[in-house]
């Protein structure tokens, strides 16, 4: 087991533009994911798209 710098629970991860650790419960609607930080384009939205199909 890799250990990161922080710990995160299950489905959390690094957004790698702005550096939160969000959940992708915190996007809300899967029709409208939206970055909990406001980024209109952050890649974390991306990520989430794609780990909810
Ligand atoms: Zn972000």
């Amino acid at each position: 087991m890799v250990e990161g710098v922080t710990a995160k629970r299950e489905g959390e991860f690094t957004c790698t533009a702005c550096f939160m650790i969000v959940h992708p419960r915190q996007f809300g609607r899967r029709d409208r994911l939206t970055c909990p930080v406001g980024d209109d384009d952050c890649p974390a939205i991306a990520v989430v798209r794609a780990s909810e199909s």
